[in-house]
């Protein structure tokens, strides 16, 4: 098993929030779906809120704190999120002075070093983070506009990365969106496309096995399907798939590399790319073309 558990609880332009897991602690990042949302989510898999020892939060985008002065008020958990993201954030009058930090260059929280890094993005001060653990690896880099060299190396020999894999170019160009948000996104300082992601990840250095989720997935202009065709090919053309699982995360549905006990009868049905895909993952097992359903 991975020595990060990673839970992502809701992910999309509609609200962000996930959990992750190594050793003993656990902490948020984001969170910008509603405080009910999260602690259902973590009560699912067995967390108390009052466990957490802290949410990182990426920037101020109501995607990413929608639901922070409520869970802030009910369990006092301490935010950590750079000091020009608590002066743009709307609401940082309505978060508990008590649980406000700064976060610094470097933190330790429990086990877990948290090391930020920026990422290009219309925000105050938008990062991305690294966590590492005895030699392991997590990197979490969503609402990147671009993959700079900054954003490499932190993805570099990370046996977890969560990468935003916002949106099909073609779909974007093509979609309802009007002319200037189409290019705010497709701005080095919007969101990351689709085959963006899937190149970035294949020329990663390589490792024996790397969980990767795709994220942040555009409702109106990406398809899970799409995100999930797009990443396998170019890794499958790269040679790398053998030593992937691949993720889609869901802005409905919570998505794991957790094994989570016996999958029901309903779960085990095979499926092809469909909608469904949502929450699926790729088996390493089936050569490239069968998908599972997430735990
Ligand atoms: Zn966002
Ligand atoms: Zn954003």
């Amino acid at each position: 098993m991975s020595k990060f558990q990673v839970h992502v609880l809701a992910s999309g332009s509609k609200g962000n929030a996930i959990y992750i897991q190594s050793g003993g602690t656990g902490l948020l990042i984001d969170a910008g779906i509603s405080a009910r949302r999260i602690a259902s989510g973590l009560a699912e898999i067995g967390v108390k809120p009052a466990d957490l020892s802290g949410i990182l939060i990426t920037h101020e985008h109501r995607d990413h704190v929608a639901g922070l002065p409520v869970f802030c008020r009910k369990y006092g958990v301490p935010v950590y999120a750079k000091e020009a993201t608590w002066y743009g954030l709307a609401c940082r009058r309505e978060i508990e002075p008590v649980c406000c930090r700064i976060l610094p260059e470097t933190v330790r929280l429990g086990e877990l070093t948290v090391d930020p890094f920026s990422i290009p993005h219309d925000a105050a001060d938008p990062v991305g983070f690294v966590l590492t653990n005895n030699g392991a690896k997590c990197t979490v880099a969503t609402d990147v506009g671009f993959v700079t060299e900054t954003v490499r190396a932190a993805l570099a020999d990370a046996d977890v990365v969560i990468l935003e894999s916002n949106h099909d170019v073609n779909m974007l160009k093509n979609g309802p969106y009007p002319r200037m948000l189409q290019q705010r996104i497709l701005s080095n300082r919007g969101h990351l496309s689709n085959a963006d992601a899937a190149w970035t990840l294949a020329k990663l250095p390589p490792k024996p096995s790397m969980d990767v989720f795709l994220a942040h997935l555009s409702h109106e202009n990406n398809t899970p399907n799409l995100a999930f065709n797009t990443v396998r090919d170019v890794l499958d053309t790269a040679g790398r798939l053998p030593s992937v699982r691949l993720f889609v995360t869901s802005q409905e549905r919570r998505v794991t590399n957790c094994s989570e006990g016996e999958l029901t009868d309903e779960d085990q049905t095979d499926f092809t790319a469909s909608d469904d895909l949502v929450g699926g993952y790729f088996d390493r097992s089936n050569a490239g073309t069968r998908l599972q359903p997430g735990f």
